[in-house]
C-alpha cells in the first residue's frame, strides 16, 4: 500500500534556514486552463519546498480534488523527467463546488487533517478569485502563480505559458502561410484570447500577418477591406489575417463571412487554431519563468507573504495582492499594434 504521507527519505537537509517559518506544510495546484510550464512550475515549487525542509503536497484536479481529498505526497523523483511536458501531472479542472460555503469548509478540513498551513495555486483569474475567497475565509496562507496562456493577468509582465503558445501560432501560420501563397488565398486565422489580445498581437507581428485584429482596439471591417483591395490591386498574391477570439467584430468565420459580403478579389479560407495552442513541450523562455516563479512562491511565503501573486515585472520578482492581480487589468502596450502597421504595408 503506498503511504499517504510525503517521502522524507530522499529529502536533502535544506541549506538555508535562515528565513522566518512561518509556514509549515504545503499543498500544491493547477486550476482552471492548462498552460505549458505548469510542471516545470510544479516541480520548482516542489524541490524548494524540500529543499526549506517542508513537506509538500500535490492535489489532483485543482479545486475539486481539495474537496474531494485527492492528496498526494510529493517527494523528488514525483516530479522527475516532467520540465519538458506540456499539460500538468496534478491535472486541472473547474469546480463548481468550491464557490460554494460547503464546498471550500471541505477543502479547509481536508488540508487542516494533514496540518498544512499554505496553498499555491498556479492558475488564472478565475482560479484567484476563489484563492481570494478561500483565504479571506480561512487561516490559510495562499500565494498564486500566474499560469495562463493569454498573458493577462495584471502583476507580472509575463504568464507562465504565453511564450510557448506564441511560439505554436508562429510555426502554425508559417505553415499556413505556405499554402496561401500556392494558391493566391486570404486566410483568417483565429487563435485564443478572449478577453485579451497579446497572442494574436505577437503571434501576428512575428508570423508577418497583414491584420491583427484584437479586443483592445477597434476593428474597422471597412478599413480592412479598402486594405486587401489595395493590396489586390498592388498584386499581393495571399494574404494573413490573424484574428483574436474575442474580437468584438466576431472569431474568424464571422469576419469572413462579413468580408466575402463586400469583397471577393481572394478565395477565404479560415482556419481555427483551436486548442493545439495549449499543449506541447514549454519553451526555454516558460520554463526558467516557471522555475523562478515556483522558488519566488516558496520564498515568499516564507517570508510571510500570503494572498499575493508571485510575477516578474522588468525581470524581478513582485508580489501582489491577489485581489489587485484580479481586479486590475493589464494594460496592453499598443506600440506593438502601431508597429504592425508599419511592417503590413
Ligand atoms: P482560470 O483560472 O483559467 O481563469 P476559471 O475561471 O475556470 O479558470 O476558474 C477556475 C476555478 O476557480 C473555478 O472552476 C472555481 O472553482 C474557482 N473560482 C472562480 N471564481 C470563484 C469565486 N468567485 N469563488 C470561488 N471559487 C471561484
Amino acid at each position: 500500500m503506498p503511504s499517504d504521507q510525503p517521502q522524507s527519505s530522499d529529502q536533502p537537509q535544506p541549506s538555508d534556514q535562515s528565513h522566518n517559518q512561518p509556514f509549515g506544510d504545503l499543498a500544491i495546484l493547477t486550476s482552471g486552463g492548462d498552460s505549458p510550464g505548469m510542471n516545470a512550475c510544479i516541480r520548482a515549487l516542489v524541490r524548494s519546498g524540500i529543499y526549506y525542509g517542508h513537506r509538500v503536497w500535490g492535489v489532483i484536479r485543482g479545486y475539486d480534488g481539495l474537496i474531494q481529498d485527492e492528496f498526494r505526497p510529493m517527494d523528488l523523483r514525483s516530479v522527475g523527467n516532467i520540465i519538458h511536458r506540456g499539460g500538468t501531472i496534478l491535472k486541472s479542472a473547474r469546480s463548481e463546488e468550491f464557490r460554494t460555503a460547503e464546498g471550500r469548509r471541505k477543502a479547509y478540513e481536508n488540508l487542516i487533517k494533514r496540518n498544512i498551513t499554505a496553498l499555491v495555486v498556479v492558475g488564472g483569474d478565475g482560479s484567484f478569485r476563489g484563492a481570494n475567497v478561500f483565504a479571506e475565509e480561512y487561516p490559510v496562507s495562499v500565494m498564486g502563480l500566474p499560469g495562463t496562456i493569454d498573458n493577462d493577468l495584471y502583476g507580472t509582465d509575463y504568464t507562465i505559458g504565453f511564450d510557448t503558445a506564441t511560439n505554436t501560432v508562429v510555426e502554425c501560420i508559417d505553415k499556413i502561410r505556405d499554402t496561401a501563397d500556392a494558391h493566391n488565398r486570404l486566410f483568417f486565422i483565429e487563435v485564443m484570447g478572449r478577453d485579451a489580445g497579446y497572442i494574436a498581437l505577437n503571434g501576428g507581428i512575428a508570423a508577418g500577418c497583414e491584420e491583427i485584429l484584437i479586443p483592445e482596439t477597434k476593428t474597422d471591417l471597412n478599413a480592412l477591406i479598402e486594405v486587401l483591395k489595395k493590396g489586390r490591386a498592388n498584386h499581393k498574391s495571399s494574404g494573413l489575417i490573424i484574428v483574436a477570439e474575442g474580437d468584438e467584430e466576431g472569431g474568424a468565420y464571422e469576419i469572413a463571412r462579413k468580408v466575402a459580403k463586400q469583397f471577393n478579389g481572394y478565395e477565404m479560407k479560415v482556419t481555427i487554431l483551436g486548442h493545439i495552442q495549449r499543449g506541447g513541450s514549454p519553451s526555454y523562455f516558460d520554463r526558467v519563468l516557471a522555475s523562478r516563479l515556483g522558488i519566488a512562491a516558496i520564498e515568499g511565503l516564507r517570508q510571510g507573504q500570503s494572498k499575493v501573486m508571485a510575477g516578474i515585472i522588468n525581470n524581478k520578482i513582485v508580489y501582489t495582492p491577489i485581489y489587485e492581480a484580479v481586479k486590475n487589468s493589464t494594460q496592453m502596450d499598443l506600440d506593438l499594434y502601431r508597429i504592425s502597421k508599419i511592417l503590413a504595408i
